[in-house]
């Protein structure tokens, strides 16, 4: 993969060409491969409020009008990293005490009502704009995504952190790519065993 496909990672691309989160999951999905550990800091989608504010535009999670300041990027960053965390337990752990703390904290703000249409169609709306909005649409999702049992098959590559949206049958894949993450964690075992083979 060359710097101009890495770069599209968790947008344009997924790792192995699996299929994307379904429904509004998707949206969840890439706001925690907004960011990749193995790729430059300078990466992050969201890393300064000028990135930040395109993505969340691009996503229609905040208005033209909102600001968002360095606070925000970091409690973005902050929220990211701990559902990301979430995403890593869904591997068949519990999730560590931090994580859980964060979405506590990071989602004071966020407050979230129940609209309904004229058919009679109901759906998480945020209520108040801004990031608070924004994180209050992805904790809406994150919700939802638990009661119909999706969020189960989104997981954190064991290698490199990454969501992917496990669709096998026994829920069994465990790196966003085993081309990619799943070779490098076989090849570094190989070496390991071989390393110490030659002691
Ligand atoms: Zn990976």
């Amino acid at each position: 993969m060359d710097e101009h496909d890495k770069r599209r990672v968790g947008e344009q691309i997924e790792p192995g060409g699996r299929p994307k989160a379904p429904g509004r999951l998707e949206l969840l999905q890439r706001f925690i491969n907004s960011y990749n550990h193995d790729f430059p800091r300078e990466w992050d989608r969201i890393g300064t409020p000028e990135t930040a504010k395109a993505w969340l535009r691009q996503k229609r999670l905040v208005a033209p009008a909102d600001r968002i300041s360095e606070a925000d990027v970091a409690r973005l960053r902050e929220l990211r990293e701990a559902i990301r965390a979430l995403a890593i337990a869904n591997q068949g752990r519990q999730p560590g005490v931090a994580a859980t703390d964060i979405i506590r904290r990071v989602s004071g703000g966020a407050r979230i009502s129940v609209a309904i249409d004229d058919t009679g169609r109901t759906a998480l709306e945020p209520a108040r704009r801004g990031v608070d909005g924004a994180v209050a649409t992805l904790l809406g999702i994150l919700h939802e995504a638990q009661l119909t049992g999706h969020w189960s098959r989104v997981k954190g590559c064991r290698q490199c952190g990454y969501a992917f949206f496990d669709r096998s049958k026994n829920r069994s894949a465990a790196w966003c790519a085993m081309s990619i993450c799943g070779n490098r964690t076989k090849n570094r075992a190989y070496y390991r065993r071989r390393r110490t083979s030659t002691r």
